[in-house]
C-alpha cells in the first residue's frame, strides 16, 4: 500500500531478538542488553501473525533480523511459519554469519530465500576488536555453509569504518573478482554506542569511487547504487544513508522484537501492534504505514532513536 507521502510499502523488516552473541562496538555496549522476559518478547504464533497481515497490507518481502536472529529459540518455526504466508514473494534474513555452519542448511529447508552476512572485516585480530568477542573463522566457515546449502547470490554488509577498515577496501573488492557475491559497503550511522565517534569515523561511501576508478556502474538494487569490476564475478554495492539519503525511495517499516511498528528506524515514534489480531492488527498496520515520517534527519546530528540497532533491527 502507499504511505502518506505516496511511497509503495512493500517490505517488512521483523526483529525477532534483542539479543547477540557479539557486541559490536557501534551497535552494542560491551555488557551487552538486560535479557528481558521471555512475555516482552513477541511469540513465534505473535511474529507469524503480524507477517501474515503485513502481506495482507501489501508486504512482498520480509527480513528477519535482530539483535542476531539465530540466537532466537524457534528461530526454524518463526521462518517456516513465515513462508507459508501465501502471496510472500521472499523471506530473508539478515545474520553476523556466527552461526551458519551448523544452520545454514536447516535454515534453507525452513524456506529462507536469501542470507545477508555482516563482515566488517577480514583480518582475525580486528574481527576480534570490533565485535569483542566473535572470531573470524565462524564467519567465513557461515559464508561456506550457505553455499553448500544452496544459498546464491550472497550478500555481505560491511560498515564502512574510518580508522578502521578503510584500509580494506581493496581487499573486500577483490573477493568479487573470485565469487559471485555482492559485497555491500555501508555508512556508519551515528546512533547508540557510535553515536559520539569522532567524525573520521564516518566515511562516505564515494570515497570507494575516488580510490577505485575502474569501478562500473550497474542497475541499481533497492537502496543500493551497485558497480562492477571488470571482470569480476560478483557486485559491488554502496548504501549511503548519510550521504545521499534514500529516504524519497524507502519501501520498508519495521516491527521490532517486543511489538513496536516503527516507519523510520531513526524515528521516535513507535506504534504497538501487540494485543491486536485480524482485522485490528491489519489497521493497526496500515495506520503506521500512514504515519511513517517522510524522511531521517540524520545529516543534521544523530539519530533521534532512544534505541540502538540491535533493539530495532538493523
Ligand atoms: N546481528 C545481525 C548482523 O549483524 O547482521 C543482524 C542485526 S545487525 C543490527 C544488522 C546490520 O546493522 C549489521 O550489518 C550491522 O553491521 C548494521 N549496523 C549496526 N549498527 C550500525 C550503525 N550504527 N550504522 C550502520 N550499520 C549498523
Ligand atoms: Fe550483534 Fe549484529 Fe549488533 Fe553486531 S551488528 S552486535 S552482530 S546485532
Amino acid at each position: 500500500m502507499l504511505d502518506g507521502c505516496g511511497r509503495t510499502i512493500d517490505y517488512l523488516r521483523l526483529s525477532v531478538t534483542d539479543l547477540c552473541n557479539y557486541r559490536c562496538r557501534y551497535c552494542m555496549p560491551a555488557e551487552g542488553v538486560c535479557k528481558r522476559p521471555h512475555a516482552d518478547i513477541l511469540s513465534v504464533e505473535e511474529l507469524v501473525e503480524i507477517g501474515r497481515a503485513a502481506v495482507a497490507c501489501g508486504v512482498k518481502k520480509i527480513r528477519l533480523t535482530g539483535g542476531e536472529p539465530l540466537v532466537r529459540r524457534g528461530i526454524l518455526d518463526i521462518c517456516r511459519g513465515l513462508r507459508a504466508i501465501s502471496g510472500l514473494e521472499e523471506l530473508c534474513l539478515t545474520t553476523n554469519g556466527s552461526l551458519l555452519p551448523s544452520m545454514a542448511a536447516p535454515l534453507r529447508e525452513a524456506g529462507v530465500d536469501r542470507l545477508n552476512i555482516s563482515l566488517d572485516t577480514l583480518r582475525p585480530d580486528r574481527f576480534r576488536e570490533i565485535t569483542r568477542i566473535g572470531a573470524l573463522s565462524d564467519v567465513l566457515e557461515g559464508i561456506q555453509a550457505a553455499e553448500r546449502a544452496g544459498f546464491q547470490d550472497l550478500k555481505l554488509d560491511t560498515v564502512l569504518i574510518g580508522g578502521f577498515n578503510d584500509d580494506e577496501i581493496g581487499d573486500f573488492l577483490a573477493l568479487t573478482m573470485k565469487h559471485p557475491w555482492e559485497v555491500r559497503f555501508i555508512e556508519l550511522m551515528p546512533m547508540g554506542p557510535c553515536a559520539d565517534w569522532e567524525k573520521s569515523c564516518f566515511l562516505s561511501v564515494d570515497t570507494i569511487l575516488q580510490r577505485y576508478s575502474a569501478l562500473q556502474q550497474i542497475d541499481p538494487q533497492g537502496v543500493a547504487r551497485r558497480y562492477r569490476l571488470p571482470g569480476a564475478k560478483g557486485t559491488v554495492g554502496l548504501i549511503s544513508p548519510m550521504s545521499h539519503d534514500f529516504c524519497a525511495d524507502c519501501r520498508r517499516i519495521r516491527v521490532t522484537a517486543d511489538g513496536k511498528l516503527k516507519g523510520c528506524l531513526h524515528s521516535r515514534e513507535e506504534l504497538p501492534l501487540r494485543g491486536f489480531h485480524g482485522k485490528d492488527l491489519e489497521d493497526a498496520i496500515r495506520r503506521g504505514i500512514l504515519q511513517k515520517p517522510r524522511r531521517h534527519h540524520l545529516s543534521e546530528g544523530a539519530s533521534d532513536t532512544p534505541r540502538t540497532m540491535n533493539q530495532i533491527g538493523g
